[in-house]
Parts: structure tokens; sequence; C-alpha cells
């Protein structure tokens, strides 16, 4: 190829990116306000290993747009934060874990919904109320409710983020570390910031058995969270022998598709009543 050429490819390829783009900020502004049927929230179990109980569920976002199809939240949330439309996706979010936690405890089983916050969201200085808000509204304890933030999210403003994360633990709410391993905290920085949970990242997970490398990292993040009295879960558990690995080195919670995949919340209720209670 030409430079010229290459030049030209670039350039439909920037064309082909904006368009879809504009489409999914288009699209999710009309998800956002039409009585929001295209989006929804399934839950993922976290089992804790010791007990053998689900004692959180993770709320993850599915989008089935009527014109694009399915969307990954890990393309839509980015588009989302940088449209401004991050603080009504949330808003949703919120809503239906709220409202689904109070379903769950009335089928009888104590799980904790975890919810996944984005950088803009913890900056928000109106979240807390909001979240608030819905408890009282819909008679759910802020017990019921716990957070996941990414390093990446603190980095922007870290001293803002711990003065805001301290405002989540004064309202009772329990606060992991997502994605752990792949930012760059300092262990001066992790030992400033209010959580009780490091989530180890799932690239470090997937291959565990086959990886003496992953081996090590997993390894090494549970000594260390464990120093600091802080709890591991491990996400992206796809096999048994990563489960046993895991169980032999003292990991608290796993998450992953040998365990359970993503689903709604009637069916997540019925599966921990059956497997895990
Ligand atoms: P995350 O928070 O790191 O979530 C873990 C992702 O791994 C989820 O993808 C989950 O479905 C997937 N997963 C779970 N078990 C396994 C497994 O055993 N193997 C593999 N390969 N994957 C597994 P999902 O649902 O597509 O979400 C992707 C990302 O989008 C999330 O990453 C999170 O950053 C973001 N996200 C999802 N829902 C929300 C939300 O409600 N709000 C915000 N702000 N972000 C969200
Ligand atoms: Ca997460
Ligand atoms: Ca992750
Ligand atoms: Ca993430």
């Amino acid at each position: 190829r030409t430079s010229v050429g290459l030049l030209v490819k670039y350039h439909e390829d920037f064309e082909k990116r904006y368009a879809r783009r504009l489409a999914i900020i288009s699209e999710l502004k009309h998800a956002l306000v039409s009585a929001q049927s295209e989006l929804k929230m399934v839950y993922q179990p976290k089992l804790e290993l010791k007990a053998g109980k689900v004692t959180h569920a993770e709320a993850l976002i599915r989008w089935n747009s009527s014109t694009l199809g399915f969307v990954p939240p890990d393309e839509f949330i980015g588009i989302a934060e940088q449209a401004g439309l991050i603080g009504q996706v949330t808003d949703f979010v919120i809503k239906t874990a709220i409202i689904d936690a109070k379903r769950i405890v009335e089928s009888g089983l104590d799980i904790c919904i975890a919810i996944n916050l984005s950088a803009k969201d913890i900056l928000n200085p109106k979240l807390l109320s909001v979240i608030e808000q819905h408890l009282k509204h819909y008679q759910v304890d802020a017990s019921r409710l716990s957070f996941e933030i990414t390093e990446s999210d603190l980095v922007a403003d870290p001293k803002k983020a711990v003065d805001e994360l301290n405002r989540f633990r004064e309202m009772g709410f329990s606060l992991a570390i997502d994605d752990f391993g792949t930012g760059y905290s300092s262990l001066a920085y992790l030992k400033q910031l209010p959580v009780s949970e490091l989530k180890i990242d799932k690239s470090f997970v997937l291959k565990l058995a086959e990886q003496s490398s992953d081996q090590q990292i997993v390894q090494t993040i549970l000594e260390l969270a464990h120093n600091f009295q802080l709890g591991v879960i491990a996400e992206g558990v796809e096999n048994q022998q990563s489960l046993k690995l895991l169980k032999e080195w003292g990991c608290d919670w796993v998450q992953g598709y040998h365990v359970c995949r993503p689903i709604d919340v009637e069916d997540m209720i019925q599966w921990c009543l059956q497997n895990a209670q």
C-alpha cells in the first residue's frame, strides 16, 4: 500500500468509528427515555469459597438496541461518559439494582448487590443522595449495596476521590477495587483507600492453570491484599483448575462462567436457592 492509500484507509476507519459513536449516542439517548425496555440488568454471583455461599452478586448492564442490536457495555459505557449520559445510565442501574435487591431479600437470600461505578459517577456530588432516595423509597437497607470502582477512576483527582469514597463508607456501603493489577496503584496509595476488597482482573485468571507468570501475580496480590486485611475476589474463573488453585491459595471469592454466567434476577435467585446458600 502507498502512504496515500494508508491515509485513505485511516480516514475511512475514522469515519466508520465516528458514525458508530454518533449512532450509539443517539440510540442510547432514546433508550434512556423510552420506558427503558432496551436496557436491563443481569447479575453474576460471587461465591464465597470458605462458606460455599453466594454473598454478593455483581450487577451488569445489558443493552439490546432495536436498531444497533446488542451493544456491549465495554463499548457504550465509555461513550456514555464522554457524551455526558453516564449519569442517566447510572440512575437506571442503581434504581433497577435496588428494586432487584428488594426482590432478593424477599426471596429469603442474604445477598448484597455490587454496582459498577465509573469515574464521573464518583465525582458526581449528587450521586449519594440519589442512592439514598432510592433506598428509602424502596425500603432497602444500605448494607444490601456495594460498589466496584477501578483504579483508573481515581487517578484524575486522588484526594477528592478518597473523600468521596469515605462518604460511601460512612453510609454503610462496602467498596471493591475492580480490575486490580491492570492499573498503577502504589502500595502507599492503596493503603489510603477506604476499600474492603480487591478484585483481581480476569486477564490474570483466565489462563491461570497454564500460565506460571499469572500464578505468580495472583499469589502476590493475594498475599499483599491479605496483609492489608483486604478480601480478594477473582473474576473470570472459567474452569475447575483455576478454581482449585484459587481455593488452595486462600482466595476469598470467585466469580466466572465456571460458577455461573450473568443471568436475570429471577434466574439468579433460583440458582442461588438451589446451589449456594
Ligand atoms: P467488569 O466490571 O470488569 O466486569 C467483568 C466482565 O467480565 C463482565 O463483562 C462479565 O460479564 C465478564 N465475565 C464474567 N465472568 C467471566 C468469565 O468467566 N470469563 C470471561 N471471559 N468474562 C467473564 P460485561 O458484562 O460485558 O461488562 C464489561 C464491562 O463493562 C465491565 O467490566 C464494566 O467495566 C462495564 N460495565 C458493565 N455493567 C456496567 C454498569 O452497570 N455500569 C458501569 N459503569 N459499567 C458497567
Ligand atoms: Ca466490575
Ligand atoms: Ca475486570
Ligand atoms: Ca471494568
